[in-house]
């Protein structure tokens, strides 16, 4: 319940964890509104990690880190869970510093990353001066594919979907993400994961309704890895066309309202941005915005 999808970080980090090496993740902090990539070494600080947040990570000080941990621990690997852009720095970073041969990359399939400015505006916004203590952008009580976003503001549930509905306009994706080189599904990481959407029509008796990770194996060491996690997951193996999703073959499009959107934040701010735009409108409305945009593209 508390993963995204299937839990294969889950997974996949328990066997680093096992073996009293180390796991680079990115865990929400609630002081900065964002999360931030950190060194983890306990079960408890990984289970911290899970869930997708759509916000753009701060990598910080955590290259650093993971060399001098690696430099101080000779005998030790580290493996590193990131999306796709932020991966490839990181194995860079490692082949320059000569560790490549000690950590295992890890990369997630991503729609793009959303500016953290929005987030922390809207989350202020949502608290209304209270604290949050708890968010989770893929809330999974209404199953993995109708999942929302929920948090905690002094002690009450409440809704971020709207903010989740802004996610999904793409409006307030980084501008890099709609040229993104990492969105393909050949990759120079050791494995990919990400949701197996659409399981329950290619493999129905295998779909479960709080969702399946889809992992992508590149290397002998992905390889090796996954064999170590087999014993505590189901698997089962698929093929490329079965598993087919728009980020594994191209990066999201960029969308049409976006300059709009952008022009309306700067004048308006995000209480006007998240009515314009995050909100869901009556039927009548939204039949009436469908026939207008169906006029202006005659
Ligand atoms: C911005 C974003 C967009 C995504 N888009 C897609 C998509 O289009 N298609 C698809 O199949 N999957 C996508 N995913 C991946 C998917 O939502 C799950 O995160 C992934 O399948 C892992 O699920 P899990 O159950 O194994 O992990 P969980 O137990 O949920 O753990 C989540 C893992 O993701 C990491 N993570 C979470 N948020 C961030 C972040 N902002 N930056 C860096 N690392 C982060 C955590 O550190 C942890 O390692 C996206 C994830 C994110 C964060």
């Amino acid at each position: 319940m508390n993963s995204s999808s299937g839990g294969a970080f889950t997974a996949l980090s328990d066997v680093f964890l096992k073996q009293g090496n180390a796991v680079l993740c990115s865990i929400y902090d609630y002081s900065s509104f964002k999360p931030r990539f950190q060194l983890v070494l306990t079960f408890e600080e990984r289970d911290c990690a899970r869930g997708s947040k759509y916000v753009q990570a701060d990598m910080n000080l955590a290259f650093r880190e993971s060399v001098d941990w690696l430099e101080s621990h000779n005998d030790r690997k580290l493996a590193f869970f990131g999306l796709g852009c932020q991966a490839a720095s990181f194995q860079q970073y490692m082949k320059l510093s000569g560790l490549e041969d000690r950590v295992v990359i890890v990369d997630i399939i991503c729609h793009g990353v959303p500016s953290p400015k929005i987030w922390r505006e809207y989350a202020k916004e949502v608290s209304n001066d209270g604290i949050m203590s708890h968010v989770n952008f893929r809330d999974k009580k209404t199953g993995w594919n109708k999942s929302v976003g929920t948090a905690i503001v002094e002690g009450t549930e409440v809704s971020v979907q709207d903010y989740r509905r802004l996610y999904s306009t793409r409006n307030i994706i980084r501008p890099s993400c709609f040229a993104c080189p990492y969105a393909k599904s050949d990759r120079d990481s050791d494995i990919t994961i990400g949701d197996f959407w659409h399981i329950e029509k290619v493999m129905p008796d295998f779909y479960d309704p709080m969702g399946v990770s889809l992992v992508l194996i590149h290397s002998e060491k992905g390889e090796e890895l996954f064999e170590q996690a087999k014993e505590a997951i189901e698997s089962r193996i698929s093929n490329e066309n079965d598993c087919r999703q728009m980020n594994l073959e191209k990066p999201t499009d960029f969308p049409s309202t976006r300059d709009q959107f952008w022009e309306d934040y700067k004048k308006y701010g995000i209480a006007y941005i998240v009515n314009k735009y995050g909100t869901v409108k009556p039927l009548p409305q939204r039949i009436l915005s469908k026939l207008g945009r169906a006029l202006k593209s005659i």
